[in-house]
């Protein structure tokens, strides 16, 4: 399959699932915007390589998904957005007595919000080209829940209620909206993690990521941004034309339990 003359804009791709993402999509042909709320030269390097790699154009653009007019100007700057990938996302863990509120508004403005403003804009891009694909990085927690993450699960789950509305409102045009959830993936972010369980339990890096990280994800494996990725071309295939509103789980049966 080709993607090329489409152009897909992923939120938050400077670094693990979202540059994946990216990456995938500029095998499949799509010119590609990057972003995250930085401005460094590795940043514009990342966008550089990949159009170098894959002959795609390729553009690094800074805006701070925390900020809605930041989340539309990204849309705008980027001259058009065929696919739409919504993948900005933070994490903070505490009880929900004790969680701090600016962690809670940042979390639902970078998680959730941010995704509302950028469909809002994207969507009349999409209707104008006569097509389009809106892909939301969900997480298996916008299906099920845990301690500790009130405001990443209340942001997921209304990640995959979003997705649902976006594709009812655009169910007879040649748009679709749709969710990826994802169990544990090996991000430098999670594997970032694993030296300080190791010491923490006093674990080897095998029991840590079977016994603490992958309790949950029956495989007893992490999936792979490649996957994430792959699973988003699949999004923008002509098999998937059929496929709205709904979530797609690459979580190793996580869900299933
Ligand atoms: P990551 O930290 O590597 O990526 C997060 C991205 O969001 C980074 O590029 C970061 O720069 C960007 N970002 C953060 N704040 C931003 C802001 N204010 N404005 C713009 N960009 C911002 O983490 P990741 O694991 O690749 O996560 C990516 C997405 O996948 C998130 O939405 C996360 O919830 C979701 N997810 C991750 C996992 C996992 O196990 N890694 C599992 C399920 C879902």
């Amino acid at each position: 399959m080709t993607l090329s003359g489409k152009t897909a804009v992923i939120t938050g791709s400077n670094s693990g699932i979202g540059l994946g993402v990216a990456i995938e999509l500029a095998k499949a042909g799509a010119d590609v915007v990057l972003n995250s709320f930085t401005n460094r030269d590795e940043d514009h390097a990342l966008a550089a390589e990949i159009s170098k790699n894959h002959g795609v154009n390729a553009r690094y653009i800074q805006a701070d998904m925390s900020k809605g007019s930041d989340c539309r100007k990204l849309i705008s700057d980027s001259g058009r957005c065929d696919i739409l990938v919504n993948n900005a996302g933070i994490q903070h863990v505490a009880p929900i007595d004790e969680f701090p509120e600016d962690k809670w508004d940042a979390i639902i403005a970078i998680n959730l919000s941010s995704a509302f403003h950028t469909t809002a804009a994207a969507l009349p891009m999409m209707r104008a080209a006569g097509w389009g694909r809106v892909v939301n990085i969900a997480s298996a927690h916008g299906l099920t829940a845990s301690p500790f993450k009130s405001a990443y699960i209340a942001a997921k789950h209304g990640v995959v209620g979003l997705t649902k509305t976006t594709a009812l409102e655009t169910a007879q045009e040649p748009i679709t909206a749709n969710a990826i959830c994802p169990g544990y993936v090996l991000t430098p972010l999670v594997e970032a993690q694993i030296p300080d369980t190791m010491r923490e339990y006093n674990m080897s890096r095998e029991e840590v990521v079977k016994n603490v990280m992958l309790t949950r994800q029956p495989s007893k494996d992490f999936a792979t941004v490649e996957q994430v990725g792959g699973t988003s071309v699949f999004l923008c295939s002509d098999a998937a034309t059929q496929i709205t509103g709904t979530t797609i789980s690459v979580d190793g049966g996580w869900t299933a339990l």
